[in-house]
């Protein structure tokens, strides 16, 4: 079972929080929206 080890490709301060992009080397995505407290609003991963 493959465990994801994402690495922080960018990072972008919004109106609404920091969205974080991310990377696994086996090829999924996930983009992450924190906000100010570094609270998950929302987490999205694409294979
Ligand atoms: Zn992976």
């Amino acid at each position: 079972m493959h465990e994801h080890t994402w690495q922080a490709v960018s990072r972008h301060p919004t109106s609404t929080g920091t969205v974080t992009y991310s990377r696994c080397p086996c090829g999924a995505h996930t983009i992450l929206l924190e906000d100010g407290s570094e609270n998950l609003l929302a987490a999205v991963v694409e294979r």
